[in-house]
């Protein structure tokens, strides 16, 4: 539980919460533990509920079901994502940009997430997630696998060499996906993480380096993950004409002054905020065909404030999850 930013996370014993009408009640096996909760944690989002259970990637097991709940049953197993609700009412939702609806709720933000035994969900807002992955493994696809596929699939069908700034959990996902499709990846990380290079390029990047690098060939497209705005710099340096760069992040430093050339020549610089339900259907149908293997350290719920650390430190190969068995 968070109760004040800045302010490690308190275990607390609460009451099993009740599903609305339109709500599951979801036993949690799993939840990741993403880089917009240490956002959050850091006050860098100014408006969560408060006090707040943290966690946007959850999956666990439905044991209740509301009285309008029609898509799922007990006993299912379903993913939680970052988006929990939308009013489908304002001018975004109506013309098919639910991301963007103006009455947007927010799991481990706005409503309380997943970094508990137990979890309230919107039906709509529940995923059925894919066969023959354990618990763990699926967590990441929720929020690094789905900002990450959106950013992959705005950055456009035609890019074939793709940078990635940032080799985390988004990024650990999208180039299993992007390798599959024919695509080059080339990945960037801090100058000197030479473990996190070496970890691109066994996941499929065909070359790694520092993020101020010229990669060997010129960029299609750069999607950005890392939270640091001079990257942005960095990646319009390494496209070609009509490059197109895609920020994943939720949140970031500020982007320093450059000269107009760099983006002459039609190049586009874009954000990416939250999740569609296409983006889900898409990802988690692609998943089993790649396969995709997502690189997982597990810890105990407990643990929360441990894994929040280590993944600030940049000390965490792949994604983080909190699991709860
Ligand atoms: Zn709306
Ligand atoms: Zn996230």
């Amino acid at each position: 539980m968070l109760e004040a930013a800045r302010q490690p996370l308190r275990s607390l014993k609460m009451p099993v919460p009740e599903p609305g009408p339109a709500q599951v009640l979801i036993r949690v096996r799993a939840c990741g533990v993403c880089r917009t909760d240490l956002h959050v944690l850091d006050g860098d989002l100014s408006e969560p509920k408060l006090p707040l259970i943290l966690g946007h990637e959850i999956v666990g097991v439905i044991v209740e079901t509301g009285a309008e709940v029609r898509r799922f049953a007990e006993g299912e197993r379903v993913g939680v994502p970052w988006l929990a609700s939308t009013d489908g009412r304002c001018r975004y939702c109506r013309r098919g940009q639910e991301n963007l609806c103006d009455e947007a709720l927010f799991t481990g933000y706005t409503v309380d997430g997943g970094y508990a035994e137990y979890a309230l969900a919107h039906e709509n807002y529940c995923f059925r997630l894919p066969e023959g992955y354990a618990d763990a493994e699926l967590a990441p696809l929720l929020c690094a696998g789905l900002i990450g596929y959106r950013s992959y699939r705005l950055a456009g069908a035609k890019a074939e060499h793709i940078g990635i700034y940032g080799f985390g959990a988004a990024a650990h996902i999208i180039t299993q996906i992007a390798v599959h499709q024919g695509k080059r990846i080339y990945a960037f990380t801090r100058p000197g993480d030479v473990k996190g290079q070496a970890f691109a390029r066994r996941m499929g990047a065909v070359w790694a380096g520092a993020s101020g690098e010229r990669p060997p060939e010129a960029l299609d497209a750069a999607l950005i993950f890392a939270p640091a705005g001079p990257v942005i710099v960095d990646a319009l340096r390494a496209t070609c004409k009509g490059g197109v760069i895609v920020c994943g992040g939720i949140h970031m430093s500020d982007i320093p002054a450059f000269p107009y050339r760099l983006l002459w020549e039609e190049r586009v610089i874009r954000s990416v905020a939250n999740l569609t339900h296409q983006d889900a259907e898409e990802l988690l149908s692609i998943a089993p065909q790649v396969p995709i293997k997502t690189h997982v350290q597990a810890f105990v719920l407990e643990e929360a404030n441990e894994a929040l650390r280590r993944l600030r430190e940049g000390a965490i190969e792949g994604a983080a999850v909190l699991v709860m068995y």
